[in-house]
């Protein structure tokens, strides 16, 4: 299909030294062309090559910018259109400047997503590897990225493709009974049949789903709270966490006012820790915050650490802190370890149950290597690390398919009551479409953009 030629900034906005604005559509080529004077014209110029030259206001003739200007022509490209990037080295105002130009053309400037978009409909890529895209551009840590990149690179298509394969296979062949009961070659196919394939689909199906969790830890963070009554080391443990990882610090704008979410890593897990406004704040704001502010963080943590002072006794507010974490996952740090222990250690432990309980101390860094290797086996089982699997990450897929294993339990149930295989007919195709959903095959229009306009401008 033929789209307009449309155009957008496609680095990030004020960073690097190189910013590129990106041009794709049939005019792509001609539409650069007309703004740039270098040793010979791009119209001429060979697929996948690039060249060095000025980009000249065609009204003033004044000089914008020096560029080099790569020209890609279809169908070799990421949108599968031609395809122009002119390399800017100035800063945001001549890059600005250089937009302007190509817009004052006959170009549109791109939404978010655009060109990702384009490359979907064009058939380049699929939907969810579509979506992986965006992934990468949020990836917070370098496991979440690998997890965006296999997807990217089609590795969860290819296992949707073939569970749907999978279901298809025994669609045809209730097909065949229902239509030719007397097909000698046929395989015959009675409940139990029936029932014995699904049951291997849904099987396949759970292997998937179960990377679902680490998968979505990966992509969204595991959302962690420090807790601990006042001066027993939350504000040092945070700043060794943020220290020692090479972690993203954020501020999220648009959330409520005093909660903060800042991101560090741990051995590959992101861990979103929630609520450090309040921890680095001064203590006298801490110790107004208390317990019951401690409740109600809790309520939401996936994972907790639970600091006590072991140099001192345990006090009835420690005591009420370990009711509180219940069975949420947590790590109790006994902090301040190189100095005198005056905790009672059996104590700790009862009052622990099953939850792990390190010893600590921020002032010589005790313990952290071993908080790491706790954190990340609450996520990665033993052996597995973080790169060694295809993860489920992505919210919309982690639904269809969870939609489709129930569509599929749906016939199995069927099929185990002996009812006709035709009745498991119906719930099969439904799970087949529901996966379907989940590389493209199946979706709305209105669901395509609603995805593509989640994305950056320029992707
Ligand atoms: P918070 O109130 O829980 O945030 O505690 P802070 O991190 O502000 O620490 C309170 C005081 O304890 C500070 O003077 C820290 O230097 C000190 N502190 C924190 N961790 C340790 C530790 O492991 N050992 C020792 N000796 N002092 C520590
Ligand atoms: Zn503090």
């Amino acid at each position: 299909m033929d789209y307009d030629t449309i155009a957008a900034i496609s680095t990030p906005i004020g960073e690097g030294a190189i910013s590129i604005v990106r041009l794709s559509g049939p005019k792509a080529v001609m539409i650069a062309d007309s703004l740039f004077h270098g040793s010979r014209s791009l119209s001429e110029a060979a697929s996948h090559t690039i060249h060095y030259g000025k980009i000249v206001d065609p009204e003033t003739q004044q000089t914008v910018e020096e560029v080099m200007v790569s020209v890609m022509r279809k169908p070799k490209t990421f949108t599968r259109e031609d395809v122009v990037e002119i390399n800017c080295h100035g800063g945001l105002t001549s890059v600005s400047r250089v937009l302007e130009l190509v817009l004052n053309q006959d170009v549109r400037l791109a939404e978010p997503g655009e060109f990702t978009k384009r490359a979907f409909l064009n058939g380049r890529i699929d939907l969810s590897q579509a979506e992986a895209v965006m992934d990468l551009i949020r990836a917070k840590t370098d496991q979440a990225m690998n997890v965006a990149m296999s997807q990217m690179e089609g590795k969860l298509s290819a296992l949707v493709r073939e569970l749907r394969q999978q279901l298809l296979d025994i669609l045809a062949a209730v097909e065949v009974n229902i239509d030719y009961p007397e097909y000698d070659d046929a395989e015959v196919m009675t409940s139990q049949t029936l029932y014995d394939k699904a049951l291997g689909v849904r099987r396949h199906l759970d292997r998937v789903l179960s990377t679902a969790r680490q998968g979505k830890i990966l992509r969204e963070g595991l959302s962690t709270v420090i807790v601990g009554r006042p001066n027993v080391g939350k504000s040092s443990l945070l700043n060794q966490l943020v220290h020692e990882s090479k972690a993203i610090v954020t501020d999220v704008p648009g959330t409520t006012r005093d909660v903060i979410e800042e991101y560090v890593n741990i051995r590959g897990v992101p861990l979103k820790l929630v609520d450090t406004a309040g921890i680095r704040d001064t203590d006298d704001r801490v110790e107004k915050i208390g317990v019951s502010r401690s409740k109600q963080l809790l309520k939401s943590a996936e994972l907790v650490l639970l600091l006590i002072n072991g140099h001192e006794p345990l006090t009835d507010e420690d005591r009420a802190l370990f009711r509180l974490i219940g069975d949420t996952p947590t790590v109790v740090l006994i902090n301040k370890a190189d100095l005198s222990l005056k905790i009672s250690i059996d104590e700790v432990k009862r009052l622990s149950g099953s939850h792990p309980v390190l010893q600590t101390s921020m002032i010589d860094e005790k313990g952290l290597d071993e908080l790491e290797k706790t954190v990340a086996s609450f996520i990665f089982s033993d052996q597995a690390s973080a790169n060694s699997e295809t993860y489920v990450s992505n919210t919309r897929h982690i639904a269809l398919l969870k939609q489709a294993r129930s569509a599929l339990d749906d016939a199995i149930n069927a099929a185990d009551q002996g009812m006709p295989v035709d009745m498991a007919q119906i719930d099969i195709k439904r799970a087949w479409e529901l996966l379907g959903e989940i590389i493209g095959d199946t979706v709305s229009d209105r669901l395509i953009n609603e995805l593509f306009s989640k994305f950056c401008l320029g992707k």
